[in-house]
């Protein structure tokens, strides 16, 4: 017998969170913070009291599962919690969950959210605690039986999880794609899945979007050499530093055009934990075609955070603001706002920025200072994105494909798109479950 209780996401984008009960054993997927939480402004898991835990709860902060936090004494019944890959919205709470509770993650996963903790000086999530799991290698969590597998997303080392208990079959996409630097991946995943598959939890996040056809992290680079090629000054995109695929989509942006890709130290970091397993660039005797720069304002605040050995790692591949000052056209650098101050010591003329990051980061505050000054400064901005997650097409696919004897839809506002394509559909409000005997 399998119940799944779906606590988060039926017709929401992040903060997913779905339960699954064998005869003898309850795990969750996933636990994360919803989108528009900031996890900054939440007290810390040593600091936090039960009258703030209550309103994390009531305020819907915190996914509402009895027992399972620090401050709340009920008993708690989970034994264990599968995070599929490093994307706040799917582990963000962890660290406030009971001890005795087991955290499961990929390697790579946890080494990435913890050293972006300690650069950005917030707690760890203590390593002791967790279970490791590899993609492509089995697992047993009492009587579940679970396959991680390796999935195409903005997110490294993204799993998705086929999870048996011997008499049924459950497979749960996480947030997946086809269009990135795995695209031949997916095919073969569900090839590989159990059949008959008896549940799909399946993400449906673009579908609230234009059904076109998407583009791949390759016409990306196409396009980015293009405007590279049109263009004589300094290269500037503005991505965030844990999209992997999409810094190697300007590192090879960078070769195509004979330019020298340069990094600040936190890219730096995400890059070298990305590169031990995989052939990633980083700043090394390897890849000597990467620099890092250091930007004063943002260097004191990761000093301040975190510690001057962690800064000056990359120090051996450092490159200054003169030496790209006197040829900026031969550099393509990785910029965000906190780098203002360096920029300024630069001529931007005849520049071009690429705004590489979903279009909402866009409007906010900050960002839009940041976009006009530097058009003040002559920057040409060219918009230069594409989704981290499948599109329409792909999840049609996929159903096909499976075939499943029940799908449930998770990490969307369109859970009745589903229906429409797909009679076995079962939409799980928060709270409900479905048994199967
Ligand atoms: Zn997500
Ligand atoms: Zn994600």
């Amino acid at each position: 017998m399998i119940t799944c209780t779906m606590h988060r996401g039926h017709n929401q984008i992040g903060g997913s969170c779905i339960e699954l009960q064998s005869s003898d054993t309850k795990i969750l997927l996933d636990l994360g913070l919803s989108l528009d939480s900031n996890i900054f402004e939440i007290p810390l898991p040593k600091d936090i009291t039960y009258e703030q835990g209550k309103e994390l709860i009531e305020s819907s902060e915190f996914t509402d599962i009895p027992g399972i936090y620090i401050w709340d004494k009920r008993p708690n019944t989970i034994d264990a919690v599968l995070i599929s890959h490093s994307h706040p919205d799917h582990w963000g709470i962890v660290q406030w969950l009971k001890p005795k509770i087991k955290i499961y993650f990929s390697k790579v996963s946890l080494k990435l959210i913890n050293k972006s903790a300690e650069l950005l000086g917030r707690p760890k999530i203590q390593e002791d605690r967790v279970k490791f799991f590899s993609p492509g290698s089995k697992f047993i969590v009492g009587d579940l039986e679970v396959m991680p597998h390796l999935v195409d997303h903005s997110a490294f080392e993204a799993s998705a999880f086929e999870l048996t208990d011997k008499n049924r079959n459950i497979f749960y996409t996480g947030d997946f794609r086809q269009h990135g630097r795995k695209e031949k991946l997916w095919d073969k995943t569900l090839k590989k899945v159990k059949q008959p598959l008896d549940v799909l939890i399946i993400e449906g996040t673009t579908l609230s979007r234009a059904d076109e056809t998407p583009i791949t992290e390759k016409d990306l680079e196409e396009q980015a050499v293009k405007e590279i090629s049109n263009n004589g000054g300094l290269a500037m995109i503005w991505t965030s530093s844990q999209n992997i695929d999409r810094l190697v989509t300007a590192y090879r942006t960078a070769k195509r055009t004979g330019r020298t890709f340069v990094v600040d130290p936190y890219t730096a970091h995400m890059l070298k934990i990305a590169g031990q397993s995989n052939v990633i660039p980083y700043p090394s005797k390897k890849f000597s075609d990467v620099k890092v720069y250091f930007s004063s304002r943002f260097s004191s605040y990761l000093v301040k955070q975190s510690s001057k050995k962690a800064l000056y790692e990359f120090q051996k591949w450092k490159i200054t603001k003169e030496e790209i000052q006197d040829n900026p056209s031969k550099y393509f650098m990785i910029v965000r706002p906190s780098v203002r101050d360096f920029l300024n010591q630069l001529s931007l003329e005849n520049s071009v920025l690429f705004y590489s990051m979903w279009d909402g980061y866009r409007d906010d505050e900050k960002s839009l200072r940041f976009l006009s000054w530097l058009k003040e400064k002559g920057t040409k901005e060219i918009v230069l994105h594409t989704s981290g997650h499948a599109d329409a097409n792909t999840i049609r696919d996929t159903i096909k494909t499976l075939q499943p004897r029940n799908l449930i839809p998770i990490h969307t506002i369109m859970p009745k798109w589903f229906e429409k394509e797909y009679s076995k559909t079962k939409i799980l409000q928060n709270g409900n479950s479905i048994t199967l005997k």
